[in-house]
C-alpha cells in the first residue's frame, strides 16, 4: 500500500491535485472537508456538529473527525492506497492515523506539503469561493482565520512526519500541470 498525506495550507491546490494523483497511483482519495461538507449537505447529526466550526474556520474536534476519517478507510479494504487530503490537522489526528494504518499493516509513505503564500492563498480562495458556494470562501476574515489554524494548529504535523523523515515541501505555484509534475517526481522517490 502506497499512503500519501497531500499536505497545505487552505487553496493550495490539494483537492486539484489529490483527482489527477488518484489516477496515475490507483489510491483512494478521502478528503475530510469534503466528507463534512457531504453529511452538511444531507444534514446529519454528523454535519450539524460539524457546521458552526467550518463556518468560523476552526477545527471540526479531533474526536469527530478521527471517527469519521476511520469509517471511511474502513469503508475501502480494497484500496491499493489512501491519499489523505485535509487530514490529518492536528498531532491527535496523525497519531489515530498512524494507529489506524498500523492495524492494517502499513503506514505513511510520505507527506507533501503544497507550499503557497499568504495573500496567493487569500486570492486563491476567494476566487474559488466564486464558483464553490462555500460560505468559509466568501469572507476574506474566515479565510485569515483559517490559514491562521494552519500555521498554529496543522504545521506541527509536518514536523511530526519530519521526525520519521517522512515529510516533503514543493512549491505549490505555477501551472496544474508544473506542480503535478514536481508531485509525481517526489513520490516516486519515496
Ligand atoms: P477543507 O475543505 O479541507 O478546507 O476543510 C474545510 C473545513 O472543514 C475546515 O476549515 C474545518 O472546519 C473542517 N475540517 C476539514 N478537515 C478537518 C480536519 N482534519 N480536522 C478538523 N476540521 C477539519
Amino acid at each position: 500500500m502506497t499512503n500519501l498525506i497531500l499536505f497545505g495550507p487552505p487553496g493550495s491546490g490539494k483537492g486539484t491535485q489529490a483527482a489527477k494523483l488518484i489516477d496515475k497511483y490507483n489510491l483512494v482519495h478521502i478528503s475530510t472537508g469534503d466528507l463534512f461538507r457531504y453529511e452538511m449537505g444531507n444534514n446529519t447529526p454528523l454535519g450539524l456538529q460539524a457546521k458552526a466550526f467550518m463556518a468560523e474556520g476552526r477545527l471540526v474536534p479531533d474526536e469527530v473527525t478521527i471517527g469519521m476519517l476511520r469509517n471511511k478507510v474502513e469503508a475501502h479494504p480494497e484500496a491499493q492506497g489512501f491519499i489523505f487530503d485535509g487530514f490529518p490537522r492536528t498531532i491527535p489526528q496523525a497519531e489515530a492515523l498512524d494507529s489506524l494504518l498500523a492495524e492494517m499493516n502499513t503506514d505513511i509513505a510520505g507527506l507533501i506539503a503544497l507550499e503557497v503564500d499568504d495573500e496567493e492563498i487569500v486570492v486563491r480562495v476567494l476566487n474559488r469561493g466564486k464558483s464553490s458556494g462555500r460560505p468559509d470562501d466568501n469572507d476574506e476574515a474566515i479565510i485569515r482565520k483559517r490559514i491562521t489554524v494552519y500555521k498554529q494548529e496543522t504545521t506541527p504535523v509536518f514536523d511530526y512526519y519530519a521526525e520519521h523523515g517522512k515529510s516533503h515541501s514543493i512549491p505549490g505555484v505555477g501551472s496544474i500541470h508544473d506542480i503535478f509534475e514536481r508531485l509525481c517526481m517526489t513520490i516516486d522517490q519515496l
